[in-house]
């Protein structure tokens, strides 16, 4: 098989590779002088170098050669600067060695043969990982050839968790279910069943062909990396490592826990993949209604009936809170819509232990449906006794 080594071209004509077209093009005049024929006659160490600085000096005195062999470290007319450019970063990013011209296959240029002419670097081949590399960088573009994946972390989900009005107020288990990721029953995440299968790729030859410009190479097989041998994919999870999975979450809700707060459950996100750890569920709080109590916070808020004397006159009402019955002194002439505070009646507060919240309560005033002519006399009389006009403010005011 034919092979090349790479020349220093830099090095040939004795300068420096930041050197400017200018300091390129005097140092071959320079060595030009030295081991040109005329002043060698027979003298074939001085014509070889001679031959060896016009390589150089050609490569290196243009611009377009130059950026190619800076590039890769060997220049050819298949290859555009743009291309090698491409090539050149993911060199970086791999930190390959560098090139190696062993198994080219050169076959495409005697106009055909076999795609499989350069059978003989097989799979293990010193240099087959630079070979490799060089045409999933240059010829098949973005492919990038895949590398083992090491552990990857699960990801975090979130998810709103309803939670009784009582069990957020006084704490207790709480129940959801949850979509979440988990490591494969079967493979236990490995991803794989079994030992390795023929590559269905290069059908188990380790190599495929691959057109860069004219010319036709063999290259490692980008799918097996020139195995001929390719994983097993677990057919359950179909070689991800995770299965989707609904489970129910038991979780602890802490007395006073509020509307929209949020509970962390570690490691109960989706599963890592290849042994990494599994992520985090975040569970947003929503608290659920009453039909008399309504939470703000760890204020309570209800709205309590009153009938005209009771408003009228002033009354101790039993009112209900989240503790039972409690007594609510209603003063008196208080108005329909007034509010009132009952202090410390409210939540257990989760932040602030031992604080509590008040309970508000918003006094509605029942006006009687008078059904016999005794309680209408009375009501006549009651007006004629307090006659003032409560509109009078609102024709002051315009
Ligand atoms: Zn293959
Ligand atoms: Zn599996």
């Amino acid at each position: 098989m034919p092979t090349t080594t790479n020349k220093d071209y830099y090095a040939l004509l004795g300068v420096k590779k930041t050197a400017t077209s200018d300091e390129i093009r005097k140092a071959f005049r320079k060595a030009a002088r030295r081991y040109h024929p005329d002043v060698n006659p027979g003298d074939k160490k001085a014509e070889e170098k001679f031959k060896e600085i016009s390589e150089a000096n050609d490569i290196l005195s243009d611009e377009k050669k130059r950026k190619v062999y800076d590039q890769l470290g060997f220049y050819s007319d298949q290859i555009d600067p743009a291309q090698a450019e491409a090539y050149a970063r993911q060199q970086g990013a791999g930190g390959r060695p560098p090139v190696d011209f062993g198994g080219f296959d050169f076959s495409g240029f005697s106009g055909g043969g076999s795609p499989h002419a350069g059978a003989g670097s097989g799979p293990g081949t010193p240099g087959w990982g630079s070979f490799k590399d060089i045409f999933s960088g240059i010829f098949s573009g973005a492919q990038q050839p895949g590398r083992p994946r090491g552990p990857q972390p699960g990801s975090d989900l979130e998810y709103q968790a309803t939670v009784d009005f009582w069990t957020a107020i006084r704490g207790g288990q709480a129940r959801l279910q949850v979509n979440r990721q988990e490591t494969c029953p079967t493979c236990h995440g490995h991803a794989q069943a079994g030992g390795p299968v023929q590559c269905s790729e290069c059908n188990g030859s380790g190599q495929v062909t691959q057109m860069g410009g004219r010319m036709k190479f063999n290259i490692a097989c980008p799918r097996c990396h020139g195995t001929g041998r390719a994983p097993n994919a677990c057919s359950t999870c179909h070689g991800e490592g995770v299965v989707g999975r609904a489970e129910a979450v038991e979780f602890r809700i802490k007395a006073g826990t509020r509307d929209g707060q949020r509970i962390r459950l570690q490691g109960k996100g989706n599963a890592g993949g290849n042994g990494g750890p599994a992520g985090d569920l975040y569970l947003i709080v929503r608290t659920g209604t009453h039909p008399v109590f309504t939470r703000m916070g760890d204020d309570i808020q209800l709205t309590v009936p009153v009938t005209v004397p009771e408003a009228s006159l002033g009354a101790k009402v039993d009112v209900p809170t989240i503790e039972g019955r409690a007594q609510l002194k209603i003063p008196p002439g208080t108005q329909s819509g007034q509010k009132l505070r009952m202090r410390e009646r409210g939540v257990e507060s989760a932040q602030h232990p031992g604080q509590r919240g008040d309970q508000i309560v918003t006094v509605s005033v029942v006006v009687p449906h008078l059904q016999d002519e005794r309680s209408r006399e009375i009501m006549r009389e009651l007006a004629k006794l307090n006659s003032q006009d409560p509109r009078v403010t609102l024709f002051d005011k315009l």
